[in-house]
């Protein structure tokens, strides 16, 4: 009953305003008011700590060095030397917060023997570190959001297996995000999985993502969205710009099918993959939780000439984006410490902004406990191609949490969605909008307006 007359009202709404521009049916359904702050998600954000993050990082700076070849012997983690002493120490840090949130964390490694490679030269025991806390609601924990950062660490010489690598930026930073986020979100519950990953191999070739990424993908994961933050410290340049984190997402899918790939180049899918979908959700969160650091959607895969975890994921099919400071200043990363010149040299913490990287944090704990509070994104999103018309129909599976739905569009030549009009709990929607001349997307809303990431839509015929 609810169904047809949600189709009815938007059919009369097509009546009236066929032969207006769609941009004039946008004026009351622009994307404000933004989704609503939920409260709880508020207070955790004010709960992380610079202080915190700063002791973080100086720990593991402290390791001297965290370089994947780098010691794990009993006698060097005991004297607190290498990357071993460094993956017990993060072992420690979760377990501690577990403790404080009476055993809420599941604290587990995922360790595997690497072969000989380009940057490994003998097998090598790399070992991953991360937290689950488990999603309360029965229909959701296999749903899993993820924060992740590398606490691996190189100088100049990505051989050096003995020689100090501070890595307090790249990537002592991240790794402390990772962890913080697990501090504070670990005092609440939420219906999805967040996962709370530190991850070895970065600079050896991405080893240690790689081995989950493709673990997940063998266990059937349902990994929603992972968020890498990999040099996030906020370097202390003069030109720095410390309101501004860059957000680096994938455009074509590298997991993508050639039949994928057609249909993208058809309908002009380039900017519509998942990836990006998990961008704009932060940049919106960002705007929501009214973030001091504000993410600059950047829609490439990643900085020229350099790599990161994100694509671990990516390439296995999951929606993951980068965080990264605004400006990088590449004397203080993969450098040896020293003074030439009267430059210094070296990733030391005097150099990393612990104010941003709390910032970062920020963004980060927002996005994950939103994501993780929110209904699953519908599933089967189909838009209505079986016929011409100026009309655009969409369908969807409704999703186990979802209370009500919002259509989102806009223009094929904008970055981020323009308008949202809620369609109720329904399953299918027909607006009076020619999908010829905009994109479409579905996402799901639960009963306190916490929104999923957006689909858009497969053509059907
Ligand atoms: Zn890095």
């Amino acid at each position: 009953m609810f169904h047809s007359r949600i189709c009815l009202i938007l059919a009369l709404l097509a009546a009236l305003l066929t032969s207006v521009p769609y941009r004039t049916v946008a004026q009351a359904d622009r994307l404000e008011p933004r989704p609503p702050a939920d409260p709880q998600i508020t207070a955790a954000l004010a709960d992380v700590s610079a202080q915190r993050i700063q002791a973080s990082i100086e720990k593991l700076v402290s390791f001297q060095t965290r370089l994947t070849l780098s010691a794990q012997d009993p006698d060097s983690i005991k004297a607190g030397h290498g990357i071993g002493a460094a993956r017990e120490w993060i072992k420690a840090e979760f377990e501690r917060y577990s403790h404080d949130c009476g055993g809420c964390l599941e604290v587990k490694t995922d360790s595997f023997t690497e072969n000989p490679g380009d940057r490994i030269p003998k097998p090598t025991l790399i070992t991953n570190v991360y937290a689950v806390l488990r999603g309360t609601d029965p229909e959701s924990p296999k749903r899993i959001v993820l924060v992740t950062g590398h606490y691996d660490s190189r100088n100049s010489d990505t051989f050096d297996a003995s020689g100090i690598a501070p890595g307090a930026n790249d990537d002592g930073s991240g790794t402390a995000v990772s962890l913080e986020c697990a501090r504070v979100l670990s005092k609440l519950k939420f219906p999805a999985t967040i996962i709370f990953l530190t991850v070895a191999g970065e600079e050896q070739g991405l080893n240690g993502s790689a081995h989950f990424a493709k673990m997940a993908k063998d266990q059937g994961w349902d990994i929603e969205a992972a968020l890498n933050n990999d040099i996030v410290g906020g370097d202390r340049s003069p030109r720095q710009n410390s309101e501004i984190v860059r957000v680096f997402s994938e455009g074509v899918p590298l997991a993508a099918t050639d039949t994928e790939v057609r249909r993208i180049r058809n309908l002009g899918g380039e900017n519509d993959s998942a990836s990006r979908q998990l961008a704009r959700y932060i940049a919106e969160v960002s705007r929501t939780y009214k973030t001091a650091a504000r993410p600059l959607i950047v829609f490439r895969l990643d900085r020229y000439l350099r790599g990161g975890d994100h694509i671990s994921f990516n390439e296995q099919g999951y929606s993951a984006v980068r965080f990264t400071e605004y400006r990088e200043d590449y004397n203080h990363q993969h450098q040896n410490v020293r003074t030439e010149n009267g430059i210094e040299y070296g990733d030391l913490p005097r150099f990393v902004n612990f104010d941003y990287v709390a910032n970062v944090a920020r963004v980060n704990a927002a996005a994950l406990a939103s994501l993780a509070s929110a209904p699953a994104p519908p599933a089967k999103v189909r838009l209505q191609t079986k016929q011409l018309e100026n009309d655009s129909t969409l369908t969807w599976e409704a999703s186990p949490r979802g209370a009500s739905y919002e259509v989102l569009w806009r223009d094929t030549a904008s970055p981020e969605w323009e308008h949202a009009q809620p369609v109720g709990n329904v399953t299918h929607a027909t607006l009076p909008l020619s999908k010829d001349n905009v994109i479409f997307a579905v996402r799901a809303v639960d009963g306190a307006g916490h929104r999923s990431l957006p689909v858009v839509p497969q053509p059907e015929r």
